[in-house]
This record gives structure tokens, sequence and C-alpha cells, in this order.
């Protein structure tokens, strides 16, 4: 049985999930090796708590509850010495990923299961760092984890039925949905959305319509909540690049970026982060 959560990263994911673990009724660690990273995903999670209450998704008196389970750390190893589960939520880089996952496995207790929350990365791979490869899983969250309500479960070759299930009734108790699919380049979600958001692209490129006019005519007409460009600009010009790169590597030719996209990560134009991607942000009306 899952009591307590190690979620190392404290960035725009790491946060988000620690908040809903918390809101689960996990006991959680939040772990960063940047304490500003710390300062401001402390502050964001204070920012969740004050909205939820407004909106009534949380009673005032339960907020010191969900407040009290939440525990935030820079060490990794003493952070998951008494982990059931840990969720990794660091940069999408593979040695990276490799020394976290060999450093949960050498410091975590041989029955914790690990879950790492990449967007395109082999959760088979990850668990060939460890010692433990049946207790390895993708557990796929989206941004903002608060709202989105799908967690994308993907086993890799050796992950055992336990550790779905485990994982399964973890994301139940955040209140999330699930469904379970297995390893495969990009999963569904990432996969279809790259190819979405790189097709968007290639019809600006091609002078098919402004962003604002295929934006439109994909929300309205099939029924999507963002457009493709809202969404790119959200998640990061950069971020979507690299996914579409390593598509492009693993899965062929229908996934090579859009040129147009390729120039636009040159300029610096990212999306919200940097204030200007396919749109500007610098104008406070599209903010
Ligand atoms: P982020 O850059 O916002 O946060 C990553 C955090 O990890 C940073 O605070 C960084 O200081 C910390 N970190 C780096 N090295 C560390 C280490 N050795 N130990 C502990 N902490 C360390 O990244 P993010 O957007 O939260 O993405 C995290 C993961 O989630 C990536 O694999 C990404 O692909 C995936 N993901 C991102 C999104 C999204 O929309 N941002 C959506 C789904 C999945």
């Amino acid at each position: 049985m899952i009591k307590t959560v190690t979620v190392i990263g404290s960035g725009v994911m790491g946060r988000g999930i620690a908040y809903v673990a918390a809101v689960g009724g996990y006991q959680v660690t939040l772990v960063d090796i940047s304490e500003s990273a710390i300062e401001s995903a402390k502050k964001e999670i204070e920012k969740i708590l004050s909205k939820a209450i407004e909106r009534k998704k949380l009673k005032a008196e339960e907020v010191g509850g969900v407040r009290a389970s939440l525990t935030y750390h820079t060490d990794i190893a003493q952070s998951v010495e008494r982990a059931n589960l840990v969720i990794e939520a660091v940069p999408e880089k593979q040695t990276l990923k490799k020394s976290v996952f060999e450093t949960m496995d050498a410091c975590a207790p041989s029955d914790c299961f690990f879950a790492t929350n990449t967007s395109t990365m082999s959760p088979t791979e990850m668990g060939s760092y460890t010692n433990r490869p049946e207790k390895v899983i993708a557990m796929h969250f989206f941004n903002p984890v608060h709202k989105m309500p799908l967690v994308e479960i993907v086993r890799g070759l050796e992950t055992n039925d336990e550790t779905v299930n485990i994982v399964q009734e973890v994301a139940t108790n955040m209140g999330k949905e699930t469904v379970v699919v297995n390893e495969f380049p990009g999963f569904v979600t990432s996969r279809i959305s790259a190819m979405v958001g790189n097709e968007a692209f290639y019809m600006l490129q091609e002078g098919v319509g402004s962003p604002e006019e295929i934006d439109k005519a994909i929300k309205l007409g099939l029924n999507y909540p963002m457009g493709p460009f809202e969404l790119g600009d959200l998640v990061g010009l950069d971020a979507r690049l690299n996914n579409l790169k390593y598509l492009h590597e693993k899965l062929g030719e229908k996934f090579r970026p859009c040129p147009l996209l390729e120039k636009y990560v040159k300029a610096g134009r990212l999306g919200r982060k940097t204030g200007k991607g396919v749109y500007d942000y610098t104008d406070a009306t599209k903010s």
C-alpha cells in the first residue's frame, strides 16, 4: 500500500504532481537540487491552494492537512529513503534521468515503485538503470497538473501488473482518469499532439491562414479546447521542437520538424515563457 510519495524535480510538472498527491491523501516529499525552484514551487502550491478554496474544491479546514503532508528537500538520497513510490519529473535529458534513477535505486527501499513523468522517453530504458525494472513505469501527467484530468500510464517491457495496478490506484486517488498503454515512442498523447502542432506550422508556412484563423478552425471545427499555436506557445516551442526531433528520429519522415518552427526557436520565440512565440504576449490583451 502506498502512503509516502517522493516527487523529484519541483518545476512546472513536479510541483503540480506534489500538490495532487498531497490532496489525494499521501505524505509527499518534493525534492529539487535548486533552492530557488523549491521556493517558487512552495509559492505556486500556495496559490493553487487559495484558488481551490475560492472555487470550493477544497474546504478551508482541509488546507492545513494538505500543507502538513508536504515536505521539501534538496537531497534525493535522503528523500527517497522511506518512499513507497517515487515520481521523477526532472528535465527531459537522458543522462540526467539515468543518474537520478541510479540514485533512486541505490537509496529507496527495494519494494518502492518508480514512475517517470517523461513526455517521450522510454520507461523500459529507465527500468534498465535499476535493479527493479518490473517496478518501473511512466505516469505521464499533463500541464497544468491540478486541472488536467488524465494520467497516461505507460508500461515498459518488464513492468509487471502489480506496478500498473498500484499507479492506477494512486492516480485515481489524485482525482485523475487513467489510460494504460504499451510503450512506443511518443505514447498516445505526445505523438498526436506533436503531429497536429507540426502540421499547423506547415500550414502557416504555406500561407494557408493566419495563426488566429488556423487556431479558430481547429477549436470550433474540431472541438479542441485550445488551438495548436495557443498550445505550442503554452508548452514552449523549444519543447515541441525537441519532441518532434525525437519522434522524427524514431518514427520517420512524418515527424520532420517544420522549418518555420525551427526558425521561431532559433529566434528565441519560445512561447509564453519568453513573451513571444507564435503570438506576442508583450501585448497585455493576449496574455
Ligand atoms: P522544469 O524544467 O520546469 O522542472 C525540472 C526541475 O527539475 C527543475 O526545477 C530542476 O531544478 C530540477 N532538477 C534538475 N536536475 C535535478 C536533479 N538531479 N535532482 C532534482 N531536481 C532536479 O521541467 P518540467 O516541464 O516540469 O518537465 C519535467 C518532466 O516532465 C520532463 O521529463 C518533461 O518532458 C515532462 N513533462 C513536461 C510537461 C510540460 O508541459 N512542461 C508535460 C508533461 C511531461
